[in-house]
């Protein structure tokens, strides 16, 4: 599945939930939504980010991510935006391919955001070295 308004809004109903600045929301090969908030701490080195929780359960339940949104509300109340995941996040989404898409923002769009691959986003993806040929590494090479 794309990232579409549904999973936007699922991010945005978990970051208010949780009365956080920040959400996730990914979509798994089903279907379904898994979301999470960022880990803050007061050490920062110990933060993670907010679509961390998410990949990791989707990891733990042996699922598939087809697509990922984070969303940061602004501290003014300006509104809210769909962001791309960072360099980090795009590491943590690499395992399921090329091919996961994800938000960005766009603020030429009515919407404000638009979607990318992970291909797009990273067009000379260092793990391509270790692709054997293809033009991702194979699941198994990055998570074993
Ligand atoms: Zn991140």
């Amino acid at each position: 599945m794309r990232p579409d308004q549904r999973l936007v809004d699922a991010a945005v109903e978990q970051m208010r939930r949780r009365a956080r600045t920040e959400a996730a929301a990914v979509y798994l090969h089903d279907g379904s939504i898994l979301t999470s908030v960022a880990l803050d701490n007061l050490n920062a080195a110990a933060n993670l980010c907010a679509e961390t929780g998410a990949i990791c359960r989707a990891h733990t339940l042996g699922a598939t991510i087809t697509a990922s949104v984070f969303v940061s509300a602004w501290e003014d109340d300006s509104g809210i935006s769909v962001l791309a995941p960072c360099g980090i996040c795009q590491e943590r989404l690499a395992p399921w391919g090329p091919d996961v898409l994800v938000g960005v923002a766009a603020p030429e769009t009515d919407s404000g955001w638009a979607v990318r691959s992970l291909r797009e986003l990273n067009p000379f993806y260092w793990g391509r070295y270790f692709a054997d040929g293809d033009a991702w590494p194979a699941p198994g090479i990055h998570s074993p």
